[in-house]
């Protein structure tokens, strides 16, 4: 333990610096929240407000993994080690916090998913966990258009024909013939395929000569007619654009309620890996819910399809503080693997098809180096081996004329990874983030119906990528998936698949303290949270506690285990 040191400094300097441009940032300054800054000097700090002990601490730092007690004041760590060592830090105002055999871990971020999707929270639910079979969709679709007036929208979200039994993909022929006075729009859990009707179509004045837009189409059949299938958000966009949504004040209470219940999950931070789809108007939605400081640290990935705008208003790499800040742009270069549009460099079984790319080889590069020269982190979605090579050759041509010291780029999803290409990652220094429920929901539809088996063995190659060194992460990708990291380690330590409760790859599959880096360390690291993520002198005093201590359970129970408590700066923010 060592409280002499001052840790906390080099933070301060950065935070200072952000601010200042938060201040001058003009229309940009009125998109974040401005939180009062203290300096306070931790090398005087001898008085703990809290001590933690009587549970299991597990700090995730490697140079020491195990404590019995952290001491923390003004929200800092100060002490962590044996209880008797922290002793000389309690005073008669000291709380002590007993873990009565729980454990302390650093707070849970997960480091991708979309606070977007609040906005079809509201539709009709036809995702696998609700409707049993296609057949149950259907039925679902017809008594909401018998219950909606006509000429109202019918629409529904978290469809997914990959894991949905007698699944069939719903043409806007079979739309019609459900719903022929009503516009519909259907979209998939993965965001990136939506089915729309005629009447939805006639809506936005899509017809067979419409020219698709830049990163995304309007799938036509082979006599050029529109089959109602939507590719890629650029492709959504006029459809969200003529269909009433939620109110900005309502999408912040929807925020709210999406952060509460990360917090019920044990995270202390979020973030969103598709910040801005419209404009600098979301980041006045995400400004209205960080004032009413929420449970969560937040911050995230601005879309790269509006840079423009983000250059025009003056956004800038890191603006913000440490409660909501802005530290990346995204791109998106293929789609989803169980929408069998990830980009692959053979063809899906069954099929002609390897998938689509959305940029060619030179746009992504532009893309990439533009944002990476502004000094922007630059995270690239990329489920496809194909998609994954294309974003690789930008990711070097940028970096070898333009080398940049920790620039953590990471690629997104990363879900079909060859040893070569984790080798090539190691060379260039990025990061992959696995959507890790991929394993555990689609897994077995990767391997009987979408990918083969041999293809289904590189899928989220937890192990590989961390016997490489390199810093994995897990998320959610909410909506995707639910937010729940206990869950994503579960899955990244057992690999069990949910149909048929088989393993797959099990050579991919990682120690319980590698899966839980993959939830605190890591994934505050991908995310530039540096001040939080492990237990040690001078972080932040983010925590969570849980019932029992994660590595020494049954590993099929991890997702089982209650989550007791959430810390952020050493303030208790959710209690189980
Ligand atoms: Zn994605
Ligand atoms: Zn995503």
């Amino acid at each position: 333990m060592c409280i002499y040191c001052r840790p906390g400094l080099g933070l301060f300097t950065s935070l200072q610096s952000s601010r200042r441009n938060v201040l001058l940032g003009g229309a940009a300054a009125m998109a974040f929240p401005a939180l009062a800054l203290a300096a306070p000097d931790y090398s005087k700090i001898v008085r703990a407000d809290l001590i933690f002990h009587g549970g299991t601490i597990l700090t995730m730092d490697p140079k020491r993994p195990r404590a019995q007690a952290v001491a923390v004041a003004q929200g800092r760590i100060i002490g962590v080690g044996q209880r008797d060592e922290l002793e000389g830090l309690r005073t008669a105002h000291t709380k002590i916090i007993d873990l009565q055999s729980g454990a302390l871990l650093p707070g849970f971020t997960d480091p991708h998913m979309h606070t977007v999707f609040v906005a079809f929270e509201d539709w009709l639910d036809v995702g696998p966990l609700a409707a049993a079979n296609m057949g149950t969709v259907i039925e679902q679709l017809k008594a909401l258009v018998a219950r909606t007036p006509p000429g109202e929208w019918v629409r529904g979200w978290q469809f997914d024909p990959s894991i949905t039994p007698d699944a069939i993909q719903p043409t806007r022929q079979i739309l019609d013939g459900i719903a022929p006075n009503h516009p519909v729009f259907i979209i998939e859990s993965n965001g990136h395929v939506a089915y729309v009707n005629s009447k939805a179509l006639e809506r936005v004045h899509i017809t067979r000569d419409s020219n698709n837009p830049p990163q995304g189409r309007f799938v036509r059949d082979s006599h050029g007619e529109l089959t109602g299938r939507l590719e890629e958000t650029a492709a959504m966009m006029a459809f969200f654009l003529a269909m009433p949504l939620k109110t900005p004040s309502q999408t912040a209470e929807s925020i709210g309620r999406l952060f509460a219940k990360a917090a019920s999950r044990g995270c202390t931070g979020l973030f969103d890996c598709g910040l801005g789809m419209q404009g600098l108007s979301d980041l006045s939605v995400l400004r209205e819910v960080m004032e009413k400081d929420p449970p969560i640290r937040f911050g995230g990935a601005l879309v790269s399809t509006h840079m423009k705008t983000w250059r025009d208003a003056g956004i800038k790499p890191g603006m913000g503080d440490d409660r909501y800040r802005i530290s990346a742009i995204k791109a998106w270069t293929d789609g989803s693997n169980q929408a069998q549009t990830g980009y692959m460099r053979e063809p899906y079984l069954n099929s002609a098809s390897r998938g689509q790319l959305n940029y060619t080889q030179e746009a992504l590069t532009a893309t990439i180096r533009e944002a990476h020269e502004l000094g922007w982190q630059v995270c690239v979605h990329s489920n496809g081996d194909a998609a994954i090579d294309t974003t690789l050759n930008a990711y070097e041509t940028v970096l070898q004329q333009k080398p940049r010291m920790d620039h953590r780029h990471r690629i997104e999803h990363c879900s079909l990874l060859h040893d070569e290409q984790i080798a090539r990652m190691r060379n260039l220094g990025l990061s992959p983030s696995f959507l890790i429920g991929h394993v555990h929901y689609w897994g077995l539809a990767f391997k009987e119906r979408v990918l083969g088996s041999e293809r289904a063995e590189l899928l989220d190659r937890c192990a590989s990528v961390a016997r490489e060194g390199l810093r994995a992460t897990l998320h959610s990708d909410w909506n995707v998936t639910d937010i729940d990291p206990l869950r994503s380690v579960e899955i990244a330590v057992t690999r069990v698949m949910r149909e048929g409760g088989q393993v797959l790859a099990p050579q991919e599959r990682v120690p319980v303290m590698t899966a839980l880096e993959m939830v605190t360390s890591n994934a505050a690291w991908q995310c530039r949270r540096d001040f939080v993520g492990q237990i040690r002198v001078g972080m932040n005093a983010d925590f969570v506690v849980l019932d029992q201590d994660p590595t020494r359970v049954d590993v099929s129970t991890i997702h089982e285990i209650p989550i007791r408590e959430t810390w952020i700066d050493g303030r208790r923010r959710f209690q189980g």
